[in-house]
């Protein structure tokens, strides 16, 4: 028995089966000195490839954004005159030429500074083999053909492969490499697929045919596990099985407490490929949308007109639902490649957010544009992220009307008046919560920062982890605080941050008065469940009894009760 294990899960769940090793295909540049005179053919040869695999790639660009983007890539023009022009200048062959143009420009993506850009290199390789493989005469890596219960074991999967698999039998996949923002963790995610990537020495541990147990939740993974260890799986596996099953009939139920007190159940998205998915857990809404995934996949700022598409269409596909829009959020740890940041100390405190915005304008504004007139195909709200002031908000809903005008000079139909709402993260937010609320449309309380800003713990700092917390009674009164002022000013309190889906959390939340959960899909019927488990008058008794308590164990303890009690 081996036992392999990493420090951060990819895609969560258990899974096992026999591994499916995917050979590595011989994909190097060989023989490739030409004489001048052929290098015609070889141009042919190349453009002949590039045909070839974007016909592959069409009807798989139709589906998901990824192969649009892979599309893009494979007919960029700057690419293709690289390799022409390697062919023509250097006497190589297509394959060479195409080695090095793919080579030159991987170098360039693995450099840049942000997580996020470097693994669009993967995206660049995905293409390059797949053009390769046309050059060669091989065959498509073809997932499609397993036809038993397997884990995928590889080096690296790209995008397109994971569009491949059959989920009647691939059960779960392991790479060496990939980190856990990259497009093949979040579609194992979008998948409920329980994925670890970054498994190094997985590759000499598993051989095809030896049986594997991957357990994503506690990041481990067994190959050959001793027959104890695989007994014990099975029964979890049997207990993960029937509990999705009981779990998948709640989906067209109400989240409603059995003593009819009803709330909202939304989820987070970064994408369209994300409101697809969750679409399929019948949500309320979508109570956040990171528009910040659209501007880290780009290697420009987006225009008014490339986010307007991308808003429409995600408010055409939520119907008549709530479609939460969080204005750019980046700074503290995410970056753009294409977009200096000063050097901080206190990166968190720093030039981040609605303060980017607020300072820049015109990024600002080309957004707010893009989403008063997407606001005209759907239920479009605009959330601005990590508010401190009212003044803040006035400037910002200033720029709003500012868009306002400039569209209807334009001549271009918008929403004119879409809900505008703040989301409640840092600590001056909720001492203001009274003033800010008689201004805004909503709250949405984003614990994750929340929760580091009132405890003053990193969000990100490992050695200090156990200290973040937010069942810690402040952060709780906080959250109290937060939906009392809400309320008072009549408006609707939700919560994005990752505490609405955390099931312990779910009935102090209820009793505190929260209208609306928000959080990753694959969460919602779980959070549902409890709900619909619970009593609103008790959560109520519950939240007054916890607002009480001066301690996280004497907060755990309340809860345990409540759960007997229940
Ligand atoms: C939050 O801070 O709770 C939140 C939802 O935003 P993010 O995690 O993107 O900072
Ligand atoms: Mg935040």
């Amino acid at each position: 028995m081996k036992i392999l294990k990493v420090d951060r899960t990819a895609s969560g769940g258990i899974a096992s089966g026999r591994a499916f090793v995917l050979e590595e295909q011989d994909l190097s540049p060989d023989l490739f000195a030409i004489a001048p005179e052929q290098a015609e053919t070889e141009v042919q040869r190349y453009t002949a490839a590039v045909d070839a695999v974007s016909a592959d790639l069409a009807p798989l660009a139709e589906k998901e954004e990824i192969f649009a983007a892979h599309l893009e890539l494979v007919q960029d023009e700057a690419l293709r005159m690289g390799v022409c022009e390697k062919i023509e200048t250097g006497n190589v062959n297509a394959e060479k030429a195409l080695h090095d143009t793919a080579e030159e420009y991987a170098a360039v993506f693995e450099m840049m500074e942000d997580e996020y850009m470097r693994e669009r290199a993967a995206d660049l390789k995905d293409i390059r083999n797949r053009l390769m493989r046309k050059l060669k005469n091989l065959p498509e890596t073809d997932l499609s053909g397993i036809r038993e219960k397997v884990i995928l074991v590889a080096k690296d999967l790209a995008p397109s492969d994971t569009a491949k698999l059959d989920l009647n039998f691939v059960q779960g996949f392991i790479t060496e490499g990939g980190g856990v923002t990259s497009h093949v963790a979040i579609m194992a995610k979008n998948l409920g697929l329980p994925a670890l990537v970054g498994v190094k020495g997985v590759l000499e541990a598993a051989d095809s045919g030896d049986f594997i147990i991957l357990d994503a939740d506690e990041k481990t993974v067994y190959v050959n596990p001793e027959s104890e260890i695989a007994e014990e799986y099975v029964k979890k596996q049997e207990e993960q099985a029937k509990r999705k099953e009981e779990l998948l009939k709640l989906r067209d139920l109400k989240a409603v407490t059995t003593d009819g007190h009803e709330v909202e159940i939304c989820a987070n998205v970064g994408n369209l490929d994300d409101i697809r998915n969750a679409l399929k857990f019948s949500i309320d809404g979508v109570g956040l949308f990171r528009s910040e995934f659209l501007y880290m996949e780009n290697d420009h700022f987006p225009t008014e007109e490339e986010q307007f598409e991308v808003y429409k269409a995600a408010a055409e596909l939520l119907g008549g639902r709530e479609l939460t829009i969080r204005t750019l959020d980046i700074g503290g740890d995410k970056g753009l490649s294409y977009f200096e940041f000063p050097k901080e100390e206190n990166p968190f405190l720093g030039y981040r957010a609605i303060r980017i915005g607020l300072d820049r304008t015109e990024i600002l504004k080309t957004q707010l544009k893009a989403l008063l007139r997407a606001g005209c195909y759907g239920r479009i709200r605009i959330m601005y992220p990590m508010i401190i002031s009212v003044e803040e908000l006035r400037s910002a809903n200033s720029l709003l009307e500012e868009c306002k005008n400039e569209l209807r000079t334009e001549g271009k139909a918008f929403a004119e008046k879409p809900e505008v709402g703040i989301m409640i993260e840092t600590p001056a937010a909720v001492m203001m919560a009274e003033e800010l609320g008689a201004e805004a449309d909503f709250f949405s309380i984003g614990t994750n920062d929340l929760t580091q800003y009132f405890l003053a713990v990193d969000r990100g700092n490992e050695k200090i982890s156990a200290m973040y917390n937010p069942f810690h009674p402040g952060v709780l009164r906080a959250i109290a605080r937060t939906i009392e002022a809400g309320h008072a000013a009549g408006i609707k309190v939700g919560m994005c941050g990752e505490f609405a889906g955390n099931p312990d959390a779910v009935p102090i939340l209820l009793g505190l008065g929260l209208d609306e959960f928000s959080m990753s899909a694959g969460s919602t019927l779980e959070v549902k469940q409890k709900i619909r488990q619970a009593e609103y008058q008790k959560s109520l008794a519950l939240a007054e009894r916890i607002l009480k308590t001066k301690t996280v164990p004497e907060v755990e303890q309340r809860i345990q009760e409540w759960h007997q009690d229940n």
